[in-house]
């Protein structure tokens, strides 16, 4: 039986139009017209001014908080409930990440938690220098009253929306309301550049200064001349046409997925203790992994028993993010808290969600599981 993957690659024609372009012109490096390209589409698509295409979303977030003006011994609130790459470059600038639980509505940043957090701290003459929002999963934190909080103690808002594009919040897109914004191409993301990133913000000087940075900061001089350290962090002309491509289809990859977490649901209504990730009112996730969670004392099984009954099918599945303050590596690291990522992880779990994957794949995944409620 064929393996189904979580989330593969969903490439398509124009990807391979793209790169073979690059080739036949030779703009095989990162420098070239479809880094550029890629970079205005992707600006429009997300609709904000500037857009910097990078070798992947973790960069982008480095280059974010270093130009937040983040150094040794800040503190930068981040949402507990993530990968760890949204937490990672904040300890690459010698700073001290604050964790945040979740809301139960989003499974996102908490807002009512982080504004206590940051007015105690605002208090106590320790303002944090930066906060990370991550949109998990494909759903839009509820951003607003975060970014109130911030403007009002000039913290800088730093967006993770690597899981994020083509999601929406209120009248925007997550990723374009805060001071920055990331997004990913990793090979599992909505859209992939087979590995990449990109910073994005309404900010002139933050755009400038970031591309600077992720070219080796070299001033302008006809020799090689430095007066900072930067990053080999660019883009590369052969994964900005994979992009260009990726993202003409990104609003059909987008309703796939939606449909994907639909099927399930429908699937799985009679299950008690079984139960979708919540849409939150104001905005449309893309549903970027279809993730439920199952309540071991209302089901018939758990969270691993399903897992495992997958695994041997060849479906792949997989628990939701371990939280960060539960990570071995952060477990001296500040935390505020009240249990519900913790449950979260305890019983989520995302199931194959790719837009590549076809209807009767999707049934057996559904298929399987409905047998395992079943029992
Ligand atoms: C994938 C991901 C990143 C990192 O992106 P890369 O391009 O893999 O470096 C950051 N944050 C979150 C929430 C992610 O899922």
């Amino acid at each position: 039986m064929p393996r189904i993957y979580l989330s593969a690659p969903d490439i398509g024609k124009l990807e391979q139009a793209y790169v073979n372009e690059a080739f036949a012109t030779n703009w095989v490096a990162p420098v070239g017209p479809h880094i550029d390209a890629f970079e205005k589409e992707f600006s429009q698509a997300v609709g904000i001014k500037y857009a910097v295409a990078l070798s992947s979303g973790t960069a982008a977030l480095h280059l974010a908080l270093r130009l937040a003006g983040v150094t040794a011994g800040d503190e930068v609130l981040c949402s507990s409930l993530t990968f760890i790459a949204s937490a990672a470059p904040i300890t690459y600038l010698g700073a001290h990440p604050v964790f945040i639980d979740s809301d139960e509505v989003s499974w996102n940043m908490d807002p009512a938690l982080t504004i206590e957090v940051i007015e105690k701290k605002v208090r106590a003459g320790k303002t944090p220098k930066a906060l990370v929002l991550v949109h998990l999963y494909g759903q839009s934190a509820d951003t607003q009253p975060i970014k109130e909080c911030c403007d009002k103690h000039g913290i800088k808002l730093i967006e993770d929306a690597a899981e994020a594009l083509g999601a929406t919040y209120k009248s925007g897109t997550p990723g374009s309301m805060g001071w920055a914004g990331i997004h990913s191409f990793n090979g599992n993301k909505i859209i992939t550049t087979s590995g990449g990133g990109m910073l994005v913000t309404n900010d002139e000087k933050l755009a400038t200064t970031a591309r600077f940075l992720s070219t080796q900061a070299r001033d302008p001089a006809p020799h090689y001349q430095h007066t900072t350290i930067g990053y080999n962090y660019r883009m590369s002309n052969i994964c900005a046409g994979i992009g260009r491509g990726q993202l003409s289809e990104l609003s059909k990859k987008v309703a796939r997925r939606r449909s994907h977490f639909a099927a399930y649901q429908e699937a799985f209504k009679p299950f008690p203790g079984v139960t979708m990730q919540p849409e939150a009112a104001w905005g449309k996730s893309t549903h970027w992994l279809t993730c439920l969670t199952i309540d071991p004392s209302k089901s018939s099984v758990s969270r691993e028993d399903v897992r495992l009954a997958l695994e041997k099918e060849e479906i792949e599945s997989r628990p939701i993010w371990k939280p960060l303050h539960l990570q071995p590596i952060f477990a001296q690291t500040e935390y505020h808290g009240r249990g519900v990522s913790d449950r979260i992880f305890e019983q989520g779990l995302c199931v194959p969600s790719g837009s590549g994957m076809s209807d009767s794949e999707r049934n057996r995944v559904i298929d399987s599981m409905v047998k395992l409620f079943s029992k």
